[in-house]
């Protein structure tokens, strides 16, 4: 399963992040998520309570930031795909767009890139120190 694979990766970062940092517990794990991604975060999610199990993570929050797509154009044009026209176009269901490399843009017309939505990042994660204390750690 996808998500399981993915949700084994964020576990294995998280915990040598937590460590490097001498974490007694990890708090929360905050995920950037494409839209484009095809990942499903309650499945990532799911696999994850399950791996961490019996783990400084067993406790975490897990939150998960949706990162619309974005385009790149000739013209200049960058900027996030209009996700409300998406929802008002069939030919333009997001779904099928993970498949397509190019789309409209809106401001010439012109054939725009699809730059982003596919990614997966661990934007933070916070954690417990035996000293007590909160630290917000950057693992971009
Ligand atoms: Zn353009």
């Amino acid at each position: 399963m996808h998500e399981f694979s993915i949700a084994c990766e964020i576990f294995e970062q998280v915990l040598a992040t937590a460590k490097a940092h001498g974490a007694t517990e990890v708090k929360s794990i905050t995920l950037q998520m494409g839209r484009l991604s095809h990942t499903n975060p309650e499945q990532v999610e799911f696999c994850f309570k399950a791996i961490a199990e019996d783990s400084i993570a067993e406790n975490s929050d897990f939150l998960v930031e949706m990162l619309a797509p974005s385009l790149e154009c000739k013209c200049g044009y960058e900027g996030t795909i209009n996700e409300k026209k998406i929802r008002e176009s069939d030919a333009l269901k997001s779904e099928l767009l993970a498949y397509v490399a190019a789309i409209e843009c809106p401001i010439c017309g012109g054939q725009a890139r699809i730059v982003g939505g596919r990614e997966l990042i661990i934007k933070s994660i916070e954690i417990e120190t035996e000293e007590d204390q909160t630290t917000d750690s950057n693992n971009k």
